[in-house]
């Protein structure tokens, strides 16, 4: 028995990230009791931890494509229509005026300090520039504290596990404490998951299991917990992956081709264009297709190249933009050499991903108010979809905290009280890994997941090699019970490599149900090469028992939207 702290709420949010803390902000505001947990110190968790330098938006100042339908239309299109356009726009796209809003009237400066205007660039396909360019570094701890003035109460260091539940509706959460090793009992009236991204499922480029293109620190818990709850789950075989520097696995992407770096082959020719028409500027999976086209053809490696920007695109690149997203971009380039105003930088390919970025259309199911079809339990941020990067991980915040207090108040239900075997079965999961006298190091563990999701699983599937894969992974339940922690902080690792395994598992039923191949390499089959009418739709799964169930909703594509697909469908160009 650990020392146990039970705590009550109205409101519980798994993840103070973007979305975890945009939903507390919104779920504080209407009164009721709000408590938001993190694995890890919420001024500084997350992908925004650090900073992050652009935020797309609509800011109906310059024309057409300033507009809220434009934007509605370039999201919706950009995720080939697979989502539902009025979730889009309930939860993602209506509510970016307010996210403008919301984040300058807390200090976020958005703006160019000097003119007072908005710096904005274009990218990831987007008509013109949807990108505020803006210092976002301190953004983060502005956003906590002003969840707390509001009356949210935090919980940091603490990693939830599993969730409660009386039959099937979500009562509550359990974890523990990843300094103070206490077991954690949250009861609530509504859950919102806002766990982040899936960055770890597979194995990254470089030998270092947390150097990640995302924030490697997620794990896969809301995954977890949304599996075994009944979520449903869509086109989650759909990974992403980007363009990063040589061993230097970061973002900074959307910094140098939105201000318009190129891409060229080892024989000194652009490529992107051969494999979309707005090479740089495209979608971002056709960009990191291309660079394995050309790698594969004999033409690698790959670089980028902006000697050509102006003195004054260059300072902003170097000042404002790469090491606002990553603090020591310009430190690798000083060690590496590399002066972007004279050399060339090599880039390759990132880990894959379910990441929630622009255009991604995989992860959690859930309606216009966030909802997941599981009583009691909400979603928001890049486990969810859509949820495309900051913009719609704050807005899908901003859309989740509001309506599940709308919903709470309008119920006024009491708390439930989850039974005390639940709780004990929970428990003893959770802490088994530190109980154990002998067994296996969880990195071994996690090591032989990796490596059979990228070798199976991976870039270039096929039925055969998935059925491997999925018989591999299934063998690995028996490990699971094997491995063996020393301290809390393994413990937590122990906790990821359980939540990883499921995710993956669905992860693998479903690209072996797809019987196409989309988005480049985000799920290409050698089997089914083809992007094939048919499967113009999400594919939707949920776990029942040991069972995958699936449906597929097609997809509504608006006049002209066939074009676009047809130009996106993946073609092996070698
Ligand atoms: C370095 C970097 C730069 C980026 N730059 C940009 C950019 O310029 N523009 C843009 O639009 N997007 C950018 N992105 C992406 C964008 O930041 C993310 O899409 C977005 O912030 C994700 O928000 P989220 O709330 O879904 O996830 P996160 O912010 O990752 O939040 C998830 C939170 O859940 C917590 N958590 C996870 N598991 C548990 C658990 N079991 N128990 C408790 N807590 C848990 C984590 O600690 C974390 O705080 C960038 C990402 C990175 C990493």
């Amino acid at each position: 028995m650990h020392e146990r702290v039970v705590v009550d709420c109205d409101i519980l949010i798994i993840g103070g990230g973007s979305a975890g803390t945009m939903a507390g902000i919104l779920a504080a505001e209407s009164g009721l009791e709000t408590v938001m947990v993190d694995v890890a110190r919420m001024e500084r968790s997350g992908d925004i931890g650090a900073g992050n330098d652009h935020v797309a938006a609509y800011l109906n100042q310059s024309g057409e494509w300033d507009t809220h339908e434009a934007f509605l239309g370039w999201y919706h299109r950009l995720s080939q229509y697979l989502i539902d356009e009025n979730v889009i726009d309930k939860t993602n796209v209506s509510l970016v005026p307010e996210m403008v809003k919301r984040l300058e009237d807390l200090g976020v400066p958005l703006r160019d300090q000097k003119t007072g205007k908005y710096i904005r660039t274009a990218a990831f396909d987007q008509p013109e520039g949807y990108w505020i360019n803006f210092h976002g570094t301190h953004m983060k701890p502005m956003m906590v504290k002003h969840s707390k003035r509001v009356g949210a109460k935090h919980y940091h260091r603490v990693m939830i596990c599993d969730l409660l539940r009386s039959d099937s509706k979500v009562i509550g959460a359990v974890g523990f404490g990843v300094r103070d090793g206490k077991y954690y009992v949250f009861r609530a009236k509504s859950t919102i998951l806002c766990g982040g991204p899936i960055q770890r499922m597979w194995k990254n480029p470089t030998p270092y299991m947390f150097n990640t293109w995302h924030g490697p620190y997620c794990g896969a818990a809301a995954y977890y917990m949304g599996i075994v709850a009944g979520s449903e789950f869509q086109n989650v075989e759909i990974a992403t992956n980007n363009v990063v520097p040589k061993k230097f696995n970061t973002p900074g992407y959307n910094a140098l081709f939105g201000m318009g770096a190129k891409l060229v082959n080892a024989l000194g020719e652009r490529f992107v264009h051969k494999y979309h028409p707005r090479g740089e500027k495209g979608p971002k999976w056709a960009v990191a297709w291309s660079i394995y086209q050309e790698k594969t053809a004999g033409r690698g490696p790959c670089y980028v190249d902006a000697r050509h920007l102006s003195e004054e695109a260059m300072e902003h690149l170097t000042k404002n933009l790469l090491p606002v997203d990553k603090l020591t971009y310009m430190d690798y380039l000083e060690q590496i050499g590399v002066d972007l105003r004279k050399d060339l930088l090599e880039v390759n390919l990132s880990e894959m991903a379910l990441t929630g970025v622009t255009g991604d259309p995989a992860g959690m199911l859930m309606d216009e108010r966030c909802w997941t079809g599981v009583e009691g339990l909400y979603t928001a941020g890049t486990c969810a979809v859509p949820a495309y990067a900051m913009m719609g991980a704050l807005t899908t915040g901003i859309c989740a905290g509001r309506e599940v207090a709308k919903e709470v108040l309008s119920k006024k239900e009491s708390l439930m009280e989850p039974s005390e075997s639940q709780i004990k079965a929970a428990e003893e999961e959770i802490f088994a890994p530190l109980k154990r006298d002998k067994g296996i190091p969880w990195q071994e563990f996690e090591l032989k997941r990796q490596d059979t999701m990228s070798r199976y699983v991976g870039i270039g599937r096929n039925e055969q090699g998935m059925r491997q894969g999925l018989a591999d992974l299934n063998a690995m339940d028996k490990m699971l019970d094997k491995i063996k922690v020393n301290n809390l902080h393994e413990l937590m690792h122990a906790n990821e490599a359980r939540h990883l395994l499921e995710a993956s598992r669905l992860v693998t039923h479903s690209a072996l149900e797809r019987k196409e191949s989309r988005f480049g390499h985000g799920h290409w089959r050698g089997d089914y090469p083809e992007t094939k009418r048919e499967w113009q739709g999400a594919l939707i799964v949920k776990k029942i028992g040991s069972n995958y169930e699936f449906r597929f909703r097609k997809a509504l594509v608006p006049e002209g939207g066939q074009e676009y697909i047809d130009q996106c469908a993946t073609q092996v160009k070698w």
